[in-house]
């Protein structure tokens, strides 16, 4: 029976799918992720779908992203004898100015994702590291590629462009925007549900540890808060969201500080991280009483509600909210922080339904809808993976 493998490697992490394509849908099997590769603490996860635990342990053997991605390949294999595997579908982060949609991967358009290594130095090299990887172990197989980027790239060119001289866009310094496959998901999943608000003015705002806003016309991309990099927008993990690009210049010139040193403060270090002098994780945060903790909360919700009325005056006005990710599909708490006193732009929060992590969390009166849907990115790209297969 023909299957699909799903791979998101990150720079310290690799999540994987399993996927059948027996029916119209792709039909996930098994799943899980090799969590904090190259130190002592690497360890890979595995379940069924129904929950049936396959793997749950460290290994020395997951000492890098090839040897990581040669376990995981390993261990399908054992589990999965019978499985054939008609393709393979990759998260790549950058697709540049002109794709789309997904591609076919071949040692050309390989090449060409190369060249974008410099736009997003931190996820690239590792997502293509992958792709090659696949190609040699499943030489049969389609090898897909979705990228992050691709859903927004018919913003207007206002939302596209910094206001540098026009040699700066021409060369690819233009705001990308990131989390496409979620906001795919979301996109698809309104169609098929809820048809009416999908054809109208919806901000999806996905809040993970990556985060970021989009706003959507009848389904497609027309702003982000996210820009160039995965770094612009909202406050997040460890990430700083949006900073005046003086900061940078004073932190080289009277700081004394390099690219690798401004790119690990900005990167792995701000955020809520950062702010709370912490952690990045936002259970641990709601239920922690510190000044750091509380200061992390305000700032990181204050830049959402910010953003959400940015987004809003972009779309001419507002429809629907969808909160989605980690952080959006499961803490009350945030919802609540985001949607209070938000009558002027129509928005009312219903407490009890947001309490019981409902679909819908407005209450009927509010002008804006406000939902709840989990993402599932690995969906997106098992069926563009799928599509390929004749
Ligand atoms: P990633 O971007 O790495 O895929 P996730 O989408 O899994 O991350 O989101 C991780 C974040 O979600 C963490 O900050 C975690 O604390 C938060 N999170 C998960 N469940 C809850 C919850 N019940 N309440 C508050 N935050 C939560």
């Amino acid at each position: 029976m023909d299957h699909i493998i799903t791979l998101n490697s990150g720079s310290s992490s690799l999540k994987f799918g399993l996927f059948t394509i027996t029916g119209d849908d792709p039909v996930l099997i098994c799943s899980g992720e090799v969590e904090s590769i190259g130190s002592a603490a690497a360890h890979i996860s595995a379940k069924t779908t129904d929950g049936q635990v396959l793997v749950d342990t460290s290994s020395e053997a997951l000492h890098d992203q090839a040897s990581a991605l040669d376990y995981i390949l390993d261990f399908l294999e054992r589990e999965f004898p019978a499985a054939r595997v008609a393709a393979v579908g990759h998260r790549i982060v950058h697709g540049g100015p002109d794709n789309d949609r997904p591609i076919l991967l071949t040692p050309d358009s390989l090449q060409v994702l190369e060249k974008l290594e410099p736009f997003a130095p931190l996820h690239q090299p590792y997502n293509l590291h992958g792709a090659r990887a696949a190609m040699e172990r499943f030489p049969d197989a389609k090898q897909v590629a979705c990228f992050d980027t691709a859903f927004h790239r018919h913003h207007p060119w206002v939302n596209d462009t910094f206001a540098l001289p026009t040699e700066y866009y021409d060369i690819g310094v233009r705001r990308y925007g990131f989390h496409g496959l979620s906001y795919d998901y979301i996109s698809d999943h309104l169609a098929n549900t809820a048809p009416l608000i999908h054809g109208g003015r919806v901000v999806v705002a996905h809040l993970g540890n990556g985060a970021s806003m989009c706003a959507m016309i009848a389904g497609r991309s027309v702003g982000s808060s996210m820009g160039f990099s995965a770094m612009d927008g909202l406050p997040m993990g460890t990430r700083c969201g949006q900073l005046d690009p003086g900061v940078v210049l004073y932190l080289m010139d009277q700081q004394g500080m390099n690219a690798d040193e401004i790119s690990d403060l900005l990167y792995r270090k701000s955020g809520l991280l950062g702010l709370s002098g912490m952690t990045n994780d936002m259970r641990t945060l709601e239920a922690s009483n510190t000044p750091g903790a509380r200061n992390a909360i305000n700032y990181y919700t204050f830049r959402i509600r910010r953003e959400l009325g940015a987004l809003a005056a972009a779309l001419g006005g507002l429809d629907a909210v969808v909160f989605t990710g980690g952080i959006g599909e499961n803490s009350t708490y945030i919802r609540d922080r985001i949607c209070t006193d938000m009558g002027w732009l129509g928005i009312e929060l219903d407490h009890d339904a947001n309490a019981d992590n409902r679909r819908v969390i407005s209450t009927d009166l509010s002008r804006v809808k406000l939902m709840v849907i989990p993402t599932n990115e690995e969906l997106v790209i098992a069926r563009a993976a799928a599509a390929q297969i004749g």
